[in-house]
């Protein structure tokens, strides 16, 4: 049996949302990218929502807006998707890796020791889908100590006077941050990202919630935000397409990065949906874990703590004293039966652009540890439960034979 590793979601509903797109005379940013921003804000109860053209120039559109500059920090885990680092990297400033805890995610106490002054943001990921500890983040950055050391060096900066936390939830839509609250609306910042293997997509695509505090109004900054992603032009294309409204300002340096209503039509049809496909991915994932639970060589991947609870973006599983060697050999043997399976993450020390630049695998023991035993099963809504059962069944033959050899 060939099972994908993350097909898109692509039912009747999504093409014909397209189809309507296509036929409705506008497919750029319009009419489609606002109605997803409203489901995402009404999923996720962030204050306001603006959809972009993906998870990396989101963030880096935030921190246009924080005033980045040569010199800043932004403090990342070490394990994480490149992007995470990327786009602060792009923005001129330089990212700070930390190592991650067991449930790999970023520790707290080492974003605690990492903070100096020049520590302007902090991008706590939702590995795996498993939110972050938002509480523990947040109370950090508003510590007194912590705030009496922030060095504010734009306006932005000032008017918040401590650390930005933009929480990285490429992979979290629909989980939960806290009992009964979605993440999105927890951290100043969220980005959530709708690339093509992601829970929602729009083939490619990111949303931007902002939850910021008081002075800065939230409904102000999404305009204020938008303009930007539009290279500060004053009047959308959308809004300059009707009658008489050709005139318009360029009012500062913005960015390229609007969503195209015909992306956003994709994301809508499945976010209409998604309470329904957030409940096969959890089946899904408790499939697994009802049958690795029963192997004393396996360890689960987190799926609820203290209120949290995970989207179910990815299954990590783990084999106790594997190391990368025997995990290789697993994922030949498993991929061998027509099983697709991944690794979440290669730590970013160990690829070659950042070794270049002198981070070093072995301050990140915890990540490496995560990493070298690790392997991403496929999770998606579309699995039947023989699928599921085939994929338990590839990955304990091959556990035997790497046991065996
Ligand atoms: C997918 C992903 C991103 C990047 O998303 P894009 O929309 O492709 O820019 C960032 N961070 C993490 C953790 C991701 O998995």
């Amino acid at each position: 049996m060939n099972i994908p590793f993350s097909p898109p979601y692509v039912d009747d509903s999504v093409i014909a949302e397209v189809v309507d797109t296509l036929r409705s005379g506008w497919i750029t940013t319009g009419p489609k990218t606002k109605a997803l921003e409203e489901e995402i804000k009404a999923l996720c109860g962030a204050e306001a929502v603006l959809c972009v053209n993906s998870w990396t120039s989101g963030a880096m559109l935030m921190l246009q807006w924080l005033g980045i500059k040569e010199g800043d920090e932004v403090i990342v885990p070490a394990y994480t998707y490149s992007a995470t680092a990327l786009a602060v990297l792009r923005m001129g400033a330089k990212p700070v890796m930390v190592d991650t805890g067991e449930d790999f995610n970023i520790s707290v106490e080492a974003v605690r020791r990492a903070i100096t002054p020049r520590t302007k943001a902090v991008f706590p990921v939702d590995i795996a889908g498993f939110p972050c500890d938002y509480g523990a983040i947040m109370d950090l950055v508003r510590e007194p100590g912590i705030k009496a050391m922030f060095r504010p060096g734009s306006l932005v900066q000032q008017q918040l006077g401590r650390i930005l936390v933009l929480s990285d939830a490429a992979h979290s839509l629909g989980a939960y941050c806290a009992e009964g609250v979605r993440t999105g609306c927890r951290t100043d910042v969220a980005v959530f990202s709708l690339h093509a293997v992601k829970n929602v997509t729009t083939a490619e695509g990111g949303a931007i919630c902002l939850n910021l505090p008081a002075p800065f109004d939230n409904a102000d900054l999404y305009q204020e935000l938008r303009m930007r992603s539009l290279n500060c032009q004053t009047k959308d294309a959308f809004t300059k397409s009707k009658a008489g409204a050709w005139r318009y300002d360029i009012v500062g340096l913005g960015m390229k990065v609007n969503m195209a209503d015909v992306n956003a039509a994709i994301g809508l049809a499945q976010i209409r949906q998604y309470e329904d496909l957030l409940a096969r991915r959890v089946e899904v994932f408790h499939l697994y874990n009802e049958a690795f639970s029963a192997c004393d060589w396996a360890i689960c991947p987190p799926f609820e703590k203290d209120g949290k609870r995970s989207s179910c973006h990815i299954y990590a599983l783990r084999v106790k004293g594997f190391d990368e060697a025997r995990r290789d050999r697993m994922i030949e043997l498993v991929s061998k039966k027509g099983v697709a399976v991944n690794v979440h993450f290669i730590p970013m020390p160990m690829l070659s652009f950042f070794k270049s630049l002198g981070y070093r695998i072995e301050d990140y023991p915890q990540a490496y540890k995560n990493y070298s035993c690790e392997i991403s099963l496929p999770i998606y809504p579309q699995l039947s439960d023989e699928q599921v059962a085939c994929v338990i069944e590839a990955v304990k033959d091959a556990y035997r034979e790497v046991m065996g050899e």
